[in-house]
């Protein structure tokens, strides 16, 4: 589909040349001298890889884990925060529900309680409304929420939780690839390939600062987190690989690591504008058409547009852009239900347009959606 309007970045982007020729390229060495032998062959690229990350988010490459999802690696973050029964653990409204169902469901199980930061009047974390003391073990941070437009603070946060010894884990989910995270400060970090970094599916990452990994226990390990030092004995690795497994698809990561490295060429601050260029052109051109509401919240606001129509359901208007060669997708409450409830959103359309979409697209796609949301049927 040549003519495909694509304005799906913060769902799965489409990957570039050098990202689909790595992969294809390790899975056919793989046919010709089996799995072992072609990792064998790339054992530098892989290690490199580690370094080209830590580049990406400005961090060592000690802290650098590489895994298969951001779920995963936000999963083996926060499984390792210890948890007892009165600490408190906060999140944003932003949270996103991958977060918040083992976030309920560990704090159950620990007798922890569970508290949401207010936003303030611009959508963001409110920064005055945080309440802390040393019972609070972790601060889940969305960065860029899934459902909308909103950039939340983050070096203030952790500046704060620092003061009381709680961690900050930052979901990275929908700025990684979009935004400079270089200058940021947290303690965990978890990102996905897929999205904005252009890079393969079921791919992800996970920073561990130094400082924090001694106060962390890694539950899920093996013989790559780890050895196997005596009968009765084992070591576990001391880098963020602690939190990596053994088994991968080394294809996939190879393909990460150049959409990493075509993000760093083409330049973070370059994509950064870029982005937010589109956005904004994108944006404005949706609040001039009658019968849409755009839904971004936050005072600055990133790649993710998102509007609702006062006479076609969300769905409608995704489907029907779909069938005119436009790709947006739907975010509903029960991905962001804290946020949604509390603006009493139930669904809204969410369109993400990359550096790689152009003005001329921009504009053709506003005026598909005008189109589209005048149509009743
Ligand atoms: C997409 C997304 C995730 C989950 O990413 P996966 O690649 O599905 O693991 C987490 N948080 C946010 C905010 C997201 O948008």
């Amino acid at each position: 589909m040549s003519d495909l309007i694509f304005l799906d970045s913060a769902g799965s982007s489409i990957p570039p040349a050098p990202v689909v020729d790595e992969v294809i390229g390790h899975l056919r060495r793989e046919t010709e001298i089996g799995g072992y032998r072609a990792a064998a062959e790339r054992r530098d690229d892989l290690e490199a890889g580690y370094g080209v990350l830590a580049d990406l988010f400005g961090c060592q490459p000690s802290e650098v884990a590489f895994t298969d999802s951001a779920t995963r690696s936000w999963l083996a973050a926060f499984d390792a925060v210890p948890l007892a029964a009165g600490d408190r653990i906060l999140v944003t409204e932003a949270e996103y529900a991958g977060n918040a169902i083992p976030i309920l469901r560990r704090a159950a199980e620990a007798g922890a309680v569970v508290e949401v930061i207010p936003s303030d009047v611009h959508g963001q974390v409110d920064l005055g409304a945080l309440d802390l003391d040393n019972r609070v073990k972790l601060i889940s941070l969305v960065h860029v929420p899934t459902n909308g437009g909103l950039i939340n603070p983050v070096n203030d946060i952790t500046a704060a939780a620092r003061e009381v010894g709680a961690l900050v884990l930052l979901d990275a989910c929908q700025s990684t690839g979009q935004l400079d995270l270089r200058g940021l400060d947290y303690d965990m970090l978890a990102c996905t390939g897929r999205k904005w970094l252009r890079g393969p599916r079921g791919t992800g990452a996970l920073v561990v600062r130094d400082e924090v990994r001694e106060r962390l226990h890694p539950r899920l390990v093996d013989l790559h987190s780890g050895s196997w030092t005596g009968p009765q004995e084992y070591a576990l690795r001391s880098d963020a690989r602690v939190f990596e497994l053994w088994e991968c698809g080394i294809a996939d990561r190879l393909g990460l690591i150049a959409a990493a490295r075509y993000a760093l060429e083409m330049g973070l601050d370059v994509i950064e504008a870029e982005v937010a260029d589109r956005a904004k052109r994108l944006r404005e051109g949706l609040a001039a058409i009658p019968g849409i509401t755009v839904r971004d919240l936050g005072e600055r606001q990133s790649g993710i547009v998102t509007f609702t129509s006062e006479r076609v359901p969300a769905m409608e208007v995704k489907d029907r852009l779909w069938q005119a060669s436009v790709a947006v997708t739907v975010s509903s409450a029960g991905s962001t239900l804290l946020d949604m409830t509390r603006r009493g959103l139930t669904e809204v359309v969410r369109a993400s347009p990359h550096y790689f979409v152009s003005h001329a697209e921009v504009d053709r796609a506003l005026e598909i959606i005008e189109q589209v949301v005048s149509r009743t049927r």
